[in-house]
């Protein structure tokens, strides 16, 4: 049984768009709830936030102001990815000098953020003394000493920026500064569920110091919980990444034992101290040996009697909704109730050029928003559908997801379900939705706990997911937007669209074309791949190759 999910999944992932976005189109039109319910609650809630927001100065708004379609905001983008990291000052400086010195800063000036305003001046400051400095033109206007003194302070004052801008999205440096920094969300009625950060783990220390820290963490939390269970009280969130060096498929054997045995430890801890424990969704070439590892900890039985256990599902992926049917099929078998997070990705850039790189015969994640958008309904569909063995948990910043989910919800009577939001990103939503007064469905906040050092691969993926000109939240504080298509149905923008792929994105083996066909590889994480791999060599196993030269 459970092997025809499996199969049902590596199929999908090799399907091409045009079929796959058909059948999403074909089952939303049979699950969609009322259309114009949900469009009358998106434009609530898009109204609601867009009044609370006018006339704030939050980093929201310098994300808008410097989105990735302006030339400014890719310079902003290449500094925050290096800055963090670079070990050298005089490097430092290069690129600073690089990315700074070009930009027209000036155009972002005299909106009403005071956030912005304060931000572009530095940049400014910064280009022109930069790039005067470049063109040895600054000399006669600043004294020496004000120039040697300048370089460090820019260097000091960008680093300030972009470690605020990770406050922004970082809950706490500590699990203990996180949990007291939480209460104010709790007293408003949030939930939390801590992350800590740190990911891809290269050797095997980080991977013992990421393991301490999750034990900690759920020491921390579980205590602070005090006994309010894995729905009400704060749970704990993990990236599998971070606790095995060499977490990918040609190493299964490995991790299945290794990575296998420190899950199972923290899920037992984490049961006994009766809170949710989520396993996140990472790159779609994981996703089969994430849902090995998970099968096996749902199956445990040291592990039973517990509903705390999380999955998360990409909508952005081909496979998505057959993953859904898979995790039902597993609670089921397993007797539990699963905790699944239903998310849309956070990793489509890298999707996109991995697939490229490696030369793949299709992409694992859709090229189009609005297949993802329509993806994520019909998964929330199949996952309302499943009250017994699913607890859902919708995380999503778009109001108009939030709506349909809302709606769908309510016409099946499914009442027991959260909604979820990144700490720093959806609060402005979701308080027209917590409370008695409002829609009064649960909201947990997602709360990433870290040092600086370890704040990087998350903030480059916040930064980029802001800064996306087609990103909900970007486009929320465009005042140029008009409602009506900010609420747009994924199955208006898909038939508009015509449902096939992104013109602008040819598929791996198509990339240089006319010129030449793109070189093709092997996809090592695939399973269909690597057993036709394998009866390939299999059969040549026996065969006997002679060797000689050709001239005698
Ligand atoms: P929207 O602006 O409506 O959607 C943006 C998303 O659309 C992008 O992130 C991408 O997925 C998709 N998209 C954008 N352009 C395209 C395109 N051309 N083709 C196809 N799809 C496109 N992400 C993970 O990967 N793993 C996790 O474990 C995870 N945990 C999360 C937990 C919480 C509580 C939250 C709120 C988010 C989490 N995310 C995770 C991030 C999530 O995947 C989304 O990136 C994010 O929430 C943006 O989606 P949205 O609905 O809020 O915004």
């Amino acid at each position: 049984m459970a092997t025809r999910f499996r199969d049902a999944i590596r199929q999908a992932a090799g399907r091409d768009e045009i079929s796959c976005v058909a059948s999403l189109a074909a089952e939303f039109h049979r699950i969609q709830g009322n259309p114009v319910a949900t469009a009358i609650l998106a434009r609530s809630l898009v109204t609601a936030v867009r009044q609370q927001r006018h006339g704030t100065t939050g980093v929201d708004h310098l994300m808008h102001e410097f989105s990735l379609s302006t030339k400014e905001g890719v310079a902003l983008m290449c500094l925050a990815e290096a800055l963090l990291r670079i070990p050298d000052t005089a490097t430092v400086n290069h690129l600073i000098r690089e990315k700074i010195g070009h930009g027209d800063w000036h155009a972002h000036l005299g909106g009403p953020s005071l956030f912005v305003n304060a931000a572009t001046w530095g940049l400014m400051l910064s280009g022109k003394l930069l790039s005067t400095q470049h063109h040895g033109m600054l000399a006669s206007a600043l004294s020496d000493a004000l120039l040697k003194g300048g370089e460090p302070l820019i260097r000091k004052g960008i680093d300030l920026a972009m470690r605020l801008l990770g406050q922004q999205f970082v809950m706490g440096e500590t699990i203990g500064a996180a949990l007291t920094r939480s209460r104010d969300g709790e007293a408003r009625g949030y939930r939390h569920s801590f992350d800590m950060l740190g990911e891809a783990a290269l050797t095997a220390t980080d991977c013992e110091r990421y393991y301490h820290a999750y034990e900690t963490a759920i020491h921390a939390i579980g205590q602070a919980a005090a006994g309010r269970g894995i729905k009400n009280g704060p749970g704990i969130s993990l990236k599998l990444s971070a606790l095995h060096p060499r977490y990918v498929r040609t190493q299964r054997m490995r991790v299945m034992a290794e990575l296998g045995h420190r899950l199972k430890h923290l899920a037992l801890l984490a049961k006994h101290y009766e809170i949710g424990l989520n396993i996140d969704a990472e790159e779609a070439d994981r996703l089969e040996l994430s849902l090995d590892l998970f099968s096996v900890l749902a199956a445990d039985p040291q592990l039973a009697a517990w509903d705390g256990m999380g999955f998360v599902v990409q909508a952005y992926q081909k496979r998505a909704p057959l993953v859904v049917d898979l995790l039902v099929d597993l609670a089921r078998r397993t007797q539990r109730r699963l905790m699944i997070r239903l998310v849309k990705g956070a990793y489509w850039d890298s999707e996109i050029k991995r697939a490229q790189v490696n030369g793949l015969g299709s992409y694992p994640v859709y090229t189009r928003k609005s297949h993802t958008d329509l993806s994520y309904l019909v998964c929330a569909g199949r996952l309302l559908g499943a009250p017994n063995e699913i607890y859902p948990q919708f995380a999503t910043h778009n109001a108009q997801p939030l709506a349909a989910v809302f709606q769908m919800a309510g016409e099946r009577g499914v009442t027991d379900y959260e909604f979820q939001c990144l700490h720093g990103m959806g609060e402005t939503l979701y308080d027209q939705v917590i409370g008695p007064n409002r829609l009064d469905v649960p909201c947990r906040i997602y709360a990433p706990v870290g040092t600086h050092k370890t704040l990087l691969p998350y903030l480059v993926r916040r930064l980029l997911e802001n800064g996306a000109n087609t990103s909900f939240v970007s486009r929320l504080l465009d005042p140029a937007i008009a409602i009506d298509e900010l609420i747009e149905t994924p199955l208006r923008q898909v038939e508009r669209e015509g449902g096939m792929a992104h013109p602008a994105i040819p598929l791996p083996c198509d990339l240089y074309r006319p010129g030449r066909i793109n070189s093709a590889g092997i996809d090592l994480a695939d399973e269909s791949i690597l057993a036709t791999l394998n009866d390939e060599l299999s059969a040549l196993a026996t065969r006997q190759w002679h060797a000689r030269p050709l001239v005698a």
